[in-house]
Parts: structure tokens; C-alpha cells; sequence
């Protein structure tokens, strides 16, 4: 993929401060071994790895960036910053990208990773921990394909991969007050 390099824009300088101060990443550390992206198990799948997303970083790029496929595709498995021989919290940076992504309205923050996301969230602010049927209900209420997939739903109850009742044990408290001290830092930031 060609790499578009910009000299001294400032929404190439604050698209790269905003990564580090999200992630609290130093971009610098980068020497472009690709370890991470050799490890990544979405790598083959997007056009842009996760070496190529830190290394157009450092070239300069701006919010075009924000439309990389990997950044939907990541499934935050942290592979990449384990294998960092830096230490760089490659994940981080991910999770950096998705929040500038979502705050800018970046185009390919469509399809239905967002809507997944917030379905997860929601059970997790709710129940404590995931529950499966109710994040599965809030995600297909959301794609409106509410048949989609339902002929694995059977084998995955049998095999007990689907909890039918929510979480025991969880302290729902701590997960609400985690959301809203969340919720109350970013409003101050804003
Ligand atoms: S593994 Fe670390 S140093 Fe190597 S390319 Fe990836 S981020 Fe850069
Ligand atoms: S956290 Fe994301 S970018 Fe890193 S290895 Fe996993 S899928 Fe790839």
C-alpha cells in the first residue's frame, strides 16, 4: 500500500500526539522489526498491519488513518505487545485509533464491530460480567437479521458455550461505578 508522507500539518501532528497521549505509547520506540504483525491474527486479512499502522504513524499520517481497516478487524488479543522486543503496547495504540475513529466519525467505523461493541459493553455495565444471550439479543435487535446464525445456536447451548442464566458472582456496583467515573472523566475532557 503506497504511504503518504505530510511535513508540518497540524492534524498530522495532533492525530500522532492524541495515539501517544491515549495510549500513552512513545511512538519513537518503533524500529520496524514486524513482530508484531507477524503474530497478528487478523494481519492477513487487512491491508494495513499492525508494523505498517505504527510506522504511518511516525511517517506523519493523518486522519485518513482512521479509516484502516485493522482498526475494526483488531479482536484486542495482544498478541502484538507481547511480541514487541520495545515493549510497545501495540494494542494500546489500537484502542487509541478506535476512540479517534468513533470521536471523528471515521468512515469505516461501519459494518457491525461498533454495534458489537456497544452490545458487550451494555451487558457488562449491567450484569457485572458478559451475558451471552443478552448481548446476542442486543447485537441481532441492532442488525435487524434476527434469523442470522440461529441454526449454530442449539449445538453452542448443548455444548454449554451460551449461558441461558446472567453471571453469579459479580459485582454489578464496581461495574457501574467503573462506567460512570468513565463516562464523567471523558465528559470533563471534552
Ligand atoms: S514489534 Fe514493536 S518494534 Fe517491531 S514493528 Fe511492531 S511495534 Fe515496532
Ligand atoms: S491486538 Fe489487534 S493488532 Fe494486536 S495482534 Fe491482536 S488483533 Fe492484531
Amino acid at each position: 500500500m503506497a504511504i503518504t508522507i505530510k511535513k508540518s500539518s497540524k492534524e498530522v501532528e495532533g492525530l500522532i500526539r492524541r495515539v501517544e497521549e491515549i495510549s500513552g505509547v512513545d511512538l519513537n520506540l518503533c524500529y520496524q522489526c514486524k513482530k508484531c504483525t507477524s503474530g497478528c491474527p487478523v494481519a492477513k486479512m487487512t491491508e494495513s498491519p499492525p508494523s505498517e499502522i505504527m510506522r504511518r504513524l511516525l511517517l506523519g499520517a493523518g486522519d485518513e488513518l482512521l479509516g484502516s481497516d485493522i482498526i475494526w478487524a483488531c479482536v484486542s488479543c495482544e498478541t502484538c505487545s507481547a511480541r514487541c522486543p520495545m515493549g510497545i503496547e501495540v494494542a494500546a495504540v489500537m484502542d487509541a485509533l478506535r476512540i479517534l475513529a468513533l470521536e471523528k466519525k471515521a468512515e469505516k467505523q461501519e459494518g457491525n464491530v461498533p454495534l458489537f461493541n456497544r452490545a458487550f459493553l451494555s451487558t457488562v455495565r449491567l450484569f457485572g460480567r458478559t451475558y451471552d444471550i443478552a448481548m446476542i439479543a442486543a447485537y441481532k435487535l441492532g442488525t435487524l437479521k434476527l434469523m442470522n446464525d440461529t441454526e449454530k445456536f442449539p449445538t453452542m447451548l448443548k455444548k454449554r458455550k451460551i449461558a441461558l442464566l446472567p453471571p453469579t458472582g459479580a459485582d454489578r456496583k464496581t461495574a457501574r461505578r467503573i462506567f460512570k467515573k468513565t463516562k464523567q472523566n471523558k465528559a470533563g475532557k471534552e
